[in-house]
């Protein structure tokens, strides 16, 4: 038994995976204002905390998990931070661990276990509070020696464009991650609390908003189109799947996006969803 768990840009999950990549159990929780304030401390307490109450929940001893791998967002740990960690867990839990970004751990989940086992090129997104990526090229997972790389959220599709969080300006993310649709949700429609899939799909259904949420969905897809054609166009995937919150959008985003994506390319793309959702980070952390 492994314990897998997810340090996303909005919330921690912890899952317990078996042998053979099936979550047994979850637990979720939201990163507080306090947490916020000291982000090192609070990763460190609130992995401790939950590892005690999944365990507790699970009826399952310390010594019977072989593992303890972590995912995580390049918001919340640099790639160069990652040892410290490693350490810190490894000498609390005297369990072997493992860190891996976070759209990595998804990605490999989906390949072992997921819709993109049978492809062997494959660009592998996921869309959520930023945008992450992997690239499978004949099977392997590519990986670059300095980083973790494949940090496409990062590359840049407007000139002179909104400041990112990176520095730099007209990043893919800030024009194409979830984040930014609900942000440019919550503004037209004047919403002050916290919107999730359930929400937006229930307006897309309502006469009132229709008409205003289609404009503001199609401006989203062509952003999106944008970086995912620019990613066909250099790495001749055999196709795309797409994970993290994303995936809760199938209807109302993705057949626009594919239509607008085949429409500008001389041959069709399969553009999917990851099979096993946001799950697919906290399983794909123990890989
Ligand atoms: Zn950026």
């Amino acid at each position: 038994m492994k314990l897998g768990i997810d340090l996303g840009g909005t919330h921690i999950a912890i899952g317990l995976v078996n042998s053979r990549g099936k979550l047994l159990n979850k637990i979720e929780k939201d990163w507080t204002s306090e947490d916020k304030k000291n982000m090192n401390s609070a990763i460190k307490n609130n992995i401790i905390t939950l590892v005690e109450k999944i365990l507790k929940q699970s009826n399952i001893n310390l010594d019977n998990i072989t593992k303890i791998g972590i995912g995580y967002t390049c918001m919340l740990i640099k790639d160069n931070e990652k040892d410290e960690y490693i350490h810190y867990f490894e000498k609390k839990f005297k369990k072997e661990v493992s860190m891996r970004n976070d759209a990595k751990c998804a990605a490999l989940c989906e390949k072992k276990y997921g819709n993109i086992k049978e492809y062997k090129n494959v660009i592998f997104l996921t869309i959520g509070t930023g945008i992450g990526g992997a690239y499978f090229y004949n099977n392997k997972l590519v990986k670059p020696t300095l980083k973790e790389g494949f940090e496409v959220g990062h590359m840049v599709i407007c000139k002179n464009g909104k400041k990112c969080r990176c520095g730099k300006e007209g990043c893919f993310e800030e024009y194409a991650s979830i984040r930014t649709l609900k942000d440019k949700i919550k503004k037209e429609f004047n919403i002050k609390e916290n919107i999730n899939s359930k929400y937006i799909l229930r307006m897309s259904e309502d006469e009132q908003y229709k008409e205003k949420l289609g404009n503001i969905i199609d401006e989203y897809t062509d952003n999106l189109k944008i970086g995912i054609i620019n990613l066909i166009e250099i790495f001749e995937p055999d196709v795309i799947c797409i994970g993290g919150s994303f995936s809760y959008y199938k209807d109302l985003i993705l057949s626009p996006l594919v239509n607008k994506i085949n429409k500008q390319l001389d041959r069709q793309i399969k553009v999917i969803l990851a099979e096993n959702k946001n799950d697919a980070g906290i399983i794909g952390a123990v890989l």
